[in-house]
């Protein structure tokens, strides 16, 4: 794990307009703390614009009660005490009122993370604190006593969302994979049975690993340099499109006929640069780089498929809906969806986590994406541009037949049409 040496306001701010830009908080709602190792709590302030905040805006809240700050501490402040004080281990706070978590905490409902092993893995235990007055010491107490029970994220009765961390990075985890478990399972219950997973599901997702040993590649060449900027940029687009999580999915080009770079494990996505991009070629990885667990799928399709140039395993939530039902994704419904997605399989639930590389069989030239049970999408294509195309245009259909769903009927295009569009566009 790399050391942190962001100071606590800079990490609150950024956090905050991170969280502020993926629409996960409004301009008054939500709010960001950490207890450092001399038991100072940095927290944001009470009514400040959350799209503008400064580092001079944070405000420190010493042991003793004091506070140092151009501005009071957020209003919440006693509930932010009062975990740190129930959980020792917890030393990041954060809370807002997402549009998904909230619809959970006004259904008195808290969504169920076994929808997804990265979800349920990530989120911990999880938990339902009754209504309390904001601010008030009684919301301090009944949030705590939600935490004392060993939960880590937390559903506020008519309120909102707490999630704790070991830091704050590991909090915004939390809170992005509970938000995104709690909007996947609107759309999906939109279009019909949820499937959850079972003990042993769970347990086949956490047992995969890499298995590369590690080499020192000769100097980059151009086409690696190339690939590696555009990956960085393709990456850190499709987190601000909410088409990537920031922990989540993995992205990688062929470089060559047996080497390819892709994502590294466990790194946040957003704040990857080129050189963090992992070369793999054979039974070998990038000397001082872990690749992302999903790097031996990745080769699989590429030493299937030599047409393939990019592949992205990610977890868009309108085509994620369809993963965790048993509702297929017909794509037949506007020619450019079509055209670029023709007919996207359904991959039966931890295939892409086997070794045996049958998770190659379920794309082609004709198949250039699937949707994997309870697991997102895998997208194919020619180029990282094109897989990225591809992605967008799946998420933006499965969007549209979901919303669909509520207005009438979807009707298809017809066989006569589908064949019009593969003459015209010389589809094989
Ligand atoms: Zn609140």
């Amino acid at each position: 794990m790399t050391r942190n040496t962001l100071h606590p306001r800079d990490e609150i701010m950024q956090t905050m307009d991170r969280i502020y830009r993926y629409r996960m908080t409004t301009t008054s709602g939500g709010n960001l703390s950490i207890r450092d190792g001399a038991g100072d709590i940095w927290i944001s302030p009470a009514r400040v614009d959350k799209g503008n905040l400064t580092r001079g805006d944070i405000v420190c809240v010493h042991p003793d009660g004091t506070a140092d700050g151009l501005h009071p501490p957020s209003s919440e402040f006693p509930f932010h005490k009062a975990i740190y004080e129930a959980r020792p281990d917890i030393r990041a706070i954060v809370h807002a009122h997402p549009i998904a978590l909230v619809a959970f905490s006004i259904c008195r409902q808290s969504p169920n993370t076994r929808l997804f092993h990265q979800a349920h893995a990530v989120c911990g235990k999880t938990g339902f604190a009754p209504y309390a007055c904001p601010g008030s010491t009684a919301l301090g107490k009944s949030i705590a006593d939600t935490f004392s029970q060993g939960c880590d994220s937390v559903i506020l009765e008519n309120h909102g969302v707490v999630v704790g961390g070991s830091d704050l990075a590991g909090a915004f985890e939390r809170f992005e994979a509970f938000e995104f478990a709690g909007k996947t399972l609107i759309k999906a219950n939109q279009l019909g049975v949820v499937k959850f997973l079972d003990d042993d599901q769970l347990k086949r997702a956490a047992d995969r690993g890499v298995d590369f040993t590690s080499y020192e590649p000769d100097d980059a060449v151009a086409i690696e340099r190339e690939l590696r900027k555009q990956l960085c940029d393709f990456v850190r687009r499709g987190c601000r499109q909410r088409l990537l999580i920031s922990t989540e999915g993995s992205f990688s080009a062929r470089v060559n006929d047996d080497s390819f770079l892709i994502t590294p494990t466990q790194r946040d996505r957003e704040l990857l640069r080129a050189d963090d991009f992992v070369l793999v070629r054979g039974d070998e990885r990038e000397n001082g780089k872990l690749a992302s667990r999903a790097a031996r799928a990745h080769q699989a399709i590429y030493r299937k498929h030599p047409h393939i140039q990019a592949i992205v395993f990610a977890h868009p939530v309108g085509a994620t809906a369809f993963s965790v039902t048993d509702i297929p994704l017909d794509v037949r419904t506007i020619p450019e969806s079509y055209v670029f997605l023709r007919d996207v399989r359904r991959v039966p639930y931890g295939i892409q986590y086997r070794d045996d590389g049958s998770i190659a069989d379920y794309v082609s030239v004709t198949n250039p994406a699937a949707v994997l049970q309870n697991d997102g999408v895998l997208v194919t294509g020619t180029s990282v541009l094109d897989a990225f195309d591809r992605l967008e245009v799946l998420e933006s259909t499965a969007e549209a037949v979901i919303n669909a769903k509520s207005i009438g009927k979807v009707s298809v295009m017809s066989d006569a049409v589908i064949e019009e569009l593969c003459t015209t566009f010389n589809l094989k």
